[in-house]
C-alpha cells in the first residue's frame, strides 16, 4: 500500500506517556465526551485508559490487534486530514505485544461486552463480561518482555512527568471532552469538557492564570487563530508557557513564537516571554505531511501569510486593551 509506504515507520510505543497517547487519541477518535486516564507508578507497571466512546464492535475486536489492519488512511486525502492523531494502525498491535494488556469494551447496540487478555501478542482469555458503553484499556507491566526497552525507561517521576505534559496538552486542545487524571490512587486533574478554553484553562492553571490573560479570535482567509495570550504583566522568564496547536496537534515553532514575542517587546521594553495557548487552524494543504506526526515541528507552505496574521492579531489585541 503506497499510502503506508509514505509514513515513515514509527515507534509508536516508546514509553509509558506514548501509549497513553496513542490511547487517549483513539478514545477521542471514538468519540468520546469523558476519558479517564490512571496510572501507577509512572505508567510502568498500570495504565488505564477509560471513555464512554462507540465501543469496539464484537466482530472488530482481534482485528483491531492486527497491524495495519484498522489504519484509517485509504488515500494520500485521508492522510493529510488525519494528521492530527495518531492513524497508522499499529498502536494497539504494538502495545499489546510489549505488555499485558486488558481490553473492556462494548457498543450501544450490543447486550454485553467483551473483554480480551493480551500477553506479549498473544490472546490469552476472550470473555462476555457486563459493562458500560466504551471502551477500556488496561496495560500493565509495559516492555516485560523486552528488558532492553524497559532498561531505558526513566524513574517514576519522570515518567509521570511525560504523561502529565501529554495529558494536559490533549486536555488543552479537546475542551469538549471531561479528563480525569489519577496517579497512584490521587485525583491530578479533572476538566469540566463544557467546550471552552477558558473553563479548561482554569482547571489546569487556576485563577490567575485565567485572569491575567486576553481571549484572542481572529479569522483571514483560510486561517483562523484562537485562544488565550497574556496579558504584559504576566510575562514569563522563559518559553515554557507557550501552546502552540495547528489543526488540533501540538507543535513547537520558534518562529511563531519570536513573531509574538516581537510584539510584547514594541510594548514593554524588558526582555519577557508572553505566555499563550494559540490554536491555529489551515487547510491541510498548507502543511506537509511528510513531517513525522511524533514530532512536534511542521512545514507550513505558507510561512509569511501565518506568521503576518499571527503579528497582527495579538498586536491588534493588545493595543486595543492597553
Ligand atoms: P488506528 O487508531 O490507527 O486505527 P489503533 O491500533 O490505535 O489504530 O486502533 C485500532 C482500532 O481499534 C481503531 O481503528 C478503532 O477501530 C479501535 N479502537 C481502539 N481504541 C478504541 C476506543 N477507545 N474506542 C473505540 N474503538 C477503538
Ligand atoms: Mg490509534
Amino acid at each position: 500500500d503506497k499510502t503506508i509506504n509514505k509514513i515513515a515507520a514509527g515507534e509508536v510505543v516508546e514509553r509509558p506517556a506514548s501509549v497513553i497517547k496513542e490511547l487517549v487519541e483513539n478514545s477521542i477518535d471514538a468519540l468520546s465526551s469523558s476519558i479517564t486516564i490512571e496510572i501507577k507508578d509512572g505508567g510502568k507497571k498500570y495504565i488505564r485508559v477509560t471513555d464512554n466512546g462507540t465501543g469496539i464492535n464484537k466482530d472488530d475486536i482481534e482485528l483491531a490487534f492486527l497491524r495495519h489492519s484498522t489504519s484509517k488512511i485509504n488515500n494520500i486525502d485521508d492522510l493529510q486530514n488525519v494528521m492530527t492523531l495518531g492513524f497508522r494502525g499499529e498502536a494497539l498491535a504494538s502495545i499489546s505485544s510489549v505488555s499485558q494488556l486488558e481490553l473492556i469494551t462494548k457498543t450501544k447496540s450490543d447486550m454485553s461486552g467483551s473483554q480480551l487478555v493480551i500477553n506479549g501478542g498473544i490472546i490469552k482469555e476472550k470473555n462476555e463480561v457486563g459493562c458500560p458503553d466504551g471502551t477500556t484499556l488496561i496495560v500493565k507491566n509495559l516492555f516485560y518482555n523486552v528488558p532492553v526497552r524497559q532498561k531505558f525507561l526513566k524513574s517514576n517521576n519522570v515518567e509521570s512527568s511525560y504523561i502529565g505534559d501529554i495529558i494536559y496538552k490533549l486536555a488543552l486542545s479537546n475542551p469538549q471532552i471531561s479528563f480525569k487524571y489519577i496517579k497512584d490512587n490521587k485525583m491530578i486533574l479533572k476538566t469540566p469538557g463544557k467546550g471552552n478554553l477558558i473553563s479548561t484553562s482554569y482547571s489546569l492553571f487556576g485563577k490567575e492564570f485565567v485572569d491575567s490573560m486576553f481571549e484572542l479570535k481572529y479569522s483571514s482567509k483560510g486561517l483562523s487563530i484562537e485562544g488565550l495570550i497574556c496579558k504584559p504583566s504576566f510575562t514569563r522568564g522563559n518559553r515554557g508557557y507557550q501552546h502552540i496547536f495547528v489543526n488540533g496537534r501540538y507543535i513547537k515553532d520558534e518562529g511563531i513564537s519570536r513573531v509574538i514575542e516581537k510584539v510584547y517587546k514594541s510594548l514593554i521594553p524588558i526582555n519577557r516571554y508572553p505566555v499563550f495557548i494559540l490554536f491555529i487552524k489551515l487547510s491541510s494543504n498548507d502543511l506537509d505531511v511528510n513531517v513525522h506526526p511524533t514530532k512536534t515541528e511542521v512545514r507550513f507552505s505558507n510561512r509569511d501569510y501565518i506568521e503576518s496574521n499571527v503579528f497582527t492579531c495579538v498586536k491588534n489585541l493588545l493595543t486595543t486593551n492597553n
